[in-house]
Parts: structure tokens; C-alpha cells; sequence
């Protein structure tokens, strides 16, 4: 049975070449970054290159990187790292309720800890209205963390807009854009946006789980949230991991240069997808027509709850999910943000592709979802 993997906003396949690069670091280019020999040297200078290598992907002029553990990490670095380092200026944070569960969380927390938060409901579409957001930001307000591209429907977030504005309204805010699903599929440039933090992961664009980054912007201060060493200027200090940084790198170049080949591919992949499930009676699609990623189609099969149907599909070679990986069968907070019924809710798939997925997978997966809805009880 051939395998069609269509879970790729949870993570992706690792491509061989990057998997090469972290072995090689590995076992050849192994010493401490910290190190004053020239084995720290050789690691510390593979940093340096990713560094260079991260910043032209975002398209940044000027700016750093402080490596991570991944996505989860640089988010809560940016919000509780900016929010701690602009304390005295204000204590007002302003967020979507769309976010990934690293943000929701995040700001749940600040709050508990006393901070005013404020969260922000998507239009029907799973798109936030920036005038909406921007009306909510005053000068007390010291930190704004906006996904660029939802992770359950693909939704892209204005964040162009949102940054123009930001400023003039709360000149002690910071911009933080959590763009895990974005980076390495969408065009975009972190200095013509005007943003001032940025999340990204590894394990999304083909490296290795457990490496990301969060970009800072010049002029940009945070506070540390670990401590105990004095690597990456003791913003988050701690011995690197040289070799998931350097596969990290190489995946970010490779993904920017074949950025428009790759996207080309995966639209072909959603275009069959979307002819091929409006054909079938039953199936609603969540993702916008709009404003939305080509990598990820959300839809709801009405009657058929969506782990049932994910394992049905599974057993064809077929896998997809339910939403995000994080929250592990829990009701979507997305779609439920959206607007959406408790019966689309509870039967919605998610199906997030790669550049290695095709049309006629798509197709496939068309003709098995008939076969399901021909063969399982509705619930
Ligand atoms: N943000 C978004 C939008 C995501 O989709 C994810 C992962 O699914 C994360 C953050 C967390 O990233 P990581 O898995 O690298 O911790």
C-alpha cells in the first residue's frame, strides 16, 4: 500500500540532504560553540552561517537569532521575554484567539500573572480584522503576537496591515508574528513588514524536530527566561545544539530558493483536492477561499466524527488529522472561533501538504473519503 502523508502542518519528512548536514556536524564539527579551541571556533562559525542563512530567508535587514528548541520555545521567549522587558511601559497584551496553544497558553499565563490581555475572535473566514485589533491597542498596550498563517485552516493574518498601524497607536508595543507555518512557504520580508519578533520551526520545512528560532529585530530588547550561561548573550542561554542549527539553516535556504517551485506544486496538490471534495455531497470546506495557504485545506464531512474517519483513512495509507497535532483530539478552538457548528467542528479533517505531494494523491484521497462515507455509521 502506498503511503500518501498529508500531515504536514504537524511536521514534515525530513529531507535527506538536510538530515546529511546535522550528521555531518555531528560527528565532524562536534565541539562546544563555547569552546575557546578551534573546535568551539568551527561550531560557533556553523552558528554564524545559519544566522546568515535565517536572516535572508526572512528577508531581513539586520536583526538576530536566537536559536531555540522550537516553535513552542521562541513563542514563549517572545511573550514572556517582551512582555517582561516592556513591564514598566505598560501592561496591556493584545492577541487572536486562533493562535497556536504555545501562544493561547502564554497569554493565559500573563494573565494570571496580572497583565490586562485582550483577545481577538477571527471574522467567519478565520481572518483577523486588523482594524478591529488595531481599535484595542492603546499606549498601555506592549506587545501584539499575531499569527502570520493559521495552523488549522490555513488562514493568512494582515499582518502588513496590522504592523503600519501598530506604532502610531502604542508606540511601547511590540509586534511578535508567530509564523511556524508560514516561514519557507509564503514570500514575505520581517523588515518590510516592520515586525519586531518572529517565530520559526525546523520541523515544518523538512529539518529535524526540536530546533527553531526567533528573530529580533534591531533596537528590540527582551529578558531572558532561563538562565545560567552566557550563550546567545544570555538571552537563552544554554549549550547549543549545533547540528539541529545547522540543518535548521540549510532547510531555511533551501526552502526560500524553491519557494515559488514548491508553492506551485502544493497548489497544483489543493487545486485537485478542492475539485475533487466538491463533488462530493456532504463535505464542507473551513479553510477561506481568500487570504488563505496553499499547504492547508480544513474540511468538515458532517455525521462522521474525525477520528473515525481518520483512522478509516489511516488504514487506507491515507494520513491526515483532525487539527493540530497540539491539542490532540480536543475540540478545534479555531473553528469554533470561526463560527463554525459543534457538527463541523467534531468532523473535521485537515489535510496539510508538502512539496512531495501531487494531484493524484489528492485525487486518491477523494476516492477514499467516498469510500468512507459509503462504509462507516454515521455518528
Ligand atoms: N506555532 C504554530 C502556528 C504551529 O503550527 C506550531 C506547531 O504545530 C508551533 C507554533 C509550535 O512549534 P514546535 O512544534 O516547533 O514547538
Amino acid at each position: 500500500m502506498n503511503e500518501i502523508y498529508f500531515d504536514n502542518a504537524a511536521t514534515t519528512r525530513v529531507d535527506e540532504d538536510i538530515a546529511a548536514v546535522a550528521c555531518e556536524v555531528m560527528c565532524k564539527s562536534y565541539g562546544n560553540a563555547s569552546s575557546l579551541h578551534s573546535k568551539g571556533l568551527e561550531a560557533q562559525l556553523i552558528m554564524q552561517k545559519t544566522e546568515r542563512q535565517l536572516l535572508s530567508a526572512l528577508g531581513a535587514k539586520g536583526g538576530r537569532i536566537i536559536f531555540t528548541s522550537g516553535g513552542t520555545e521562541a513563542n514563549n521567549l517572545a511573550i514572556f521575554g517582551g512582555s517582561d522587558a516592556k513591564k514598566r511601559r505598560g501592561n496591556k497584551v493584545i492577541t487572536t484567539t486562533i493562535e497556536h496553544s504555545s501562544v493561547v497558553d502564554s497569554v493565559k499565563e500573563l494573565k494570571n500573572r496580572g497583565f490586562e490581555t485582550v483577545e481577538i475572535n477571527p471574522k467567519q473566514d478565520g481572518c483577523i480584522d486588523a482594524a478591529e485589533l488595531l481599535s484595542h491597542c492603546d499606549e498601555k498596550t506592549i506587545l501584539v503576537s499575531v499569527m502570520m498563517a493559521n495552523n488549522e485552516v490555513g488562514s493568512i493574518q494582515p499582518i502588513a496591515e496590522i504592523a503600519k498601524r501598530l506604532k502610531r497607536r502604542s508606540p511601547n508595543a511590540l509586534l511578535h508574528v508567530d509564523a511556524v507555518q508560514a516561514f519557507g512557504k509564503l514570500p514575505f520580508s520581517v523588515s518590510k513588514l516592520g515586525v519586531d519578533l518572529m517565530t520559526v520551526s525546523g520541523h515544518k520545512i523538512h529539518a529535524p524536530k526540536g530546533v527553531g528560532a526567533l528573530y529580533i529585530a534591531d533596537k528590540v530588547k527582551i529578558n531572558p527566561m532561563i538562565f545560567g550561561g552566557s550563550q546567545q548573550d544570555k538571552i537563552r542561554p544554554g549549550t547549543e545544539s549545533v547540528p539541529m542549527i545547522a540543518a535548521l539553516g540549510a532547510a531555511a535556504q533551501k526552502a526560500a530558493e524553491n519557494l515559488s517551485e514548491n508553492s506551485a506544486k502544493v497548489t497544483e496538490a489543493k487545486t485537485a483536492l478542492l475539485e475533487a471534495l466538491g463533488n462530493i455531497e456532504g463535505v464542507t470546506i473551513n479553510s477561506p477561499e481568500q487570504n488563505c495557504m496553499p499547504y492547508i485545506v480544513n474540511c468538515s464531512v458532517v455525521g462522521y466524527r474525525s477520528e473515525t474517519m481518520m483512522h478509516f483513512l489511516e488504514s487506507h495509507g491515507i494520513y491526515v488529522s483532525s487539527g493540530s497535532a497540539c491539542s490532540k483530539g480536543a475540540r478545534s478552538h479555531v473553528l469554533s472561533a470561526m463560527g463554525r457548528t459543534a457538527a463541523d467542528v467534531d468532523s473535521a479533517l485537515r489535510i496539510s501538504f508538502s512539496k512531495y505531494n501531487t494531484a493524484e494523491e489528492a485525487k486518491i484521497f477523494a476516492e477514499k473519503l467516498t469510500i468512507a462515507m459509503g462504509t462507516l455509521r454515521k455518528a
